[in-house]
């Protein structure tokens, strides 16, 4: 009972656990995977220094050091519901009911489906997905690939999928329709790019999108945009045209495409094939956060986070008394910003179990999430520190509406 328990042994979970286990508690980590490390597993690309961000590695080392402390993990269960009694969280999993008086959630992020004709043949999968196949369970998805949705995720990962040698035929946007709005807009996807244009291997394409500061130049950025797309790492990017359909008779044959005027909109008549053996779909991530949901935690819908988060403090504090929340449940990032709020949460827990010695370090590791997010190499939403200011106003609010409730 006096265990800290942590759900999610991704970068988050497996970083609090090690701080926390540094400081002399123990620790269980419960992962419904099969391997801890969430998906940090997946990722692989050259950082602007030149080194390589290799994630098994990395989940490896973090797994390692757990390990050395004597953290407890268990993997192949998920926990079905949480719930606070007399003071204590109530673990639910299959086999078992665990007990704790600290609880940290760090159960990720998810992906945003984007209905699209054809979506349910076989062949059909998540760039996610696409991504786990290739780098983890080193499995080729296919041997040519169309992926819809051009965000940061499908970016990186059309360009790990080259890496494996697996060839990419475009990178291209889905049929506007209420459902996949933003994603089939041209000018709302080109905005989103251009903080991307760092990763761009092409001094022609980064310094493009460094001019394209205006909305003027953005709108006749869109409007000039070649029709075949532009390539990064040899792939076209195509915003000026929209997948209609995945066809295939029992399988994807491939995609149905047209082009699309900047609004958006299919110009009849222009409508063609593009061969492919796999479609990945990339409608972009959301906070995994249904398990702060079910124990009672307000949420808020920022969209510069992703979607609804918890409401939680920069100690990574909910509103909820021994519970806490640390990585891509309090917004969409990449995983070294995860794992500087995995440390902040576990000093937070720490601080609390031993009644306030760890204020300095606590400090510290707050700074350091700013410095971490400052330095990203990918960053999902431009304008993240937007967000966390509007969820820190929340914060500041709720603060007062508590001082209120006490002096009435
Ligand atoms: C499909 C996908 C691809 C991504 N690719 C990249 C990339 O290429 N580069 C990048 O920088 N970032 C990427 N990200 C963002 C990524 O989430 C962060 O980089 C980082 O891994 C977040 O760390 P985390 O610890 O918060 O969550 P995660 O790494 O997602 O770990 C969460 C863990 O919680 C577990 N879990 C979830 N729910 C439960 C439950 N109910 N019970 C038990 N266990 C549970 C999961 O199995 C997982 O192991 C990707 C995210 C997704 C979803």
């Amino acid at each position: 009972m006096n265990k800290v328990i942590i759900i999610g042994a991704g970068p988050a979970g497996l970083s609090a656990a090690i701080t926390i286990a540094e400081s002399g508690h123990s620790v269980l980590v419960i992962d419904e995977y099969m391997k801890a490390g969430g998906r940090l597993l997946g990722q692989l690309y050259e950082e602007p220094n030149g080194n390589w961000w290799n994630g098994i590695k990395e989940s490896q080392k973090l797994l390692d050091k757990a390990v050395d402390l004597g953290v407890q993990i268990i993997l192949h269960t998920p926990v079905s519901n949480i719930e606070s009694i007399n003071g204590l969280w109530r673990i639910y999993t299959e086999d078992e009911v665990y007990l704790t008086s600290h609880l940290l959630i760090a159960t990720g992020a998810a992906e945003t489906p984007l209905p699209i004709p054809g979506w349910t043949l076989p062949g059909v999968m998540s760039v996610g997905a696409a991504q786990v196949m290739t780098n983890v369970q080193r499995v080729k998805p296919g041997d040519r690939g169309v992926i819809i949705g051009v965000n940061v995720l499908s970016s990186a990962i059309a360009m790990e999928l080259k890496l494996a040698d697996i060839d990419v035929a475009c990178i291209t946007l889905p049929k506007m329709n209420t459902v996949t709005e933003k994603s089939g807009n041209p000018l709302d996807v080109m905005n989103s790019l251009l903080h991307l244009s760092h990763m761009a291997p092409s001094t022609f394409v980064k310094l493009g999108s460094k001019l394209m500061k205006n909305d003027l130049l953005k709108k006749m950025g869109i409007t000039f945009y070649p029709k075949n797309g532009v390539k990064m790492w040899d792939i076209p990017i195509m915003l000026r045209k929209a997948v209609t359909e995945i066809y295939g008779d029992g399988a994807v044959e491939g995609v149905k495409i047209a082009t699309i005027s900047t609004a958006g909109e299919i110009i009849p008549g222009t409508e063609e094939k593009i061969k492919a053996d796999f479609v990945c779909i990339a409608g972009g991530l959301y906070p995994l956060a249904e398990l702060a949901a079910v124990a009672g935690c307000p949420f808020y819908h920022i969209e510069e986070l992703g979607g609804y988060v918890p409401l939680h403090n920069e100690r990574m504090e909910t509103t909820l008394p021994g519970l806490y929340v640390a990585g891509n449940i309090t917004g969409i990032e990449g995983a070294k910003v995860a794992m500087s709020q995995g440390i902040t949460a576990g000093l937070a827990i720490i601080n609390s179990k031993d009644g306030g010695q760890q204020e300095d370090k606590l400090k510290e590791a707050v700074n350091f999430i700013e410095q971490t997010r400052n330095k990203a190499h990918i960053q999902f939403h431009p304008e993240v520190k937007v967000g966390k200011q509007k969820l820190q106003k929340y914060w500041n609010e709720y603060l007062i509406s508590v001082k209120n409730k006490v002096h009435n």
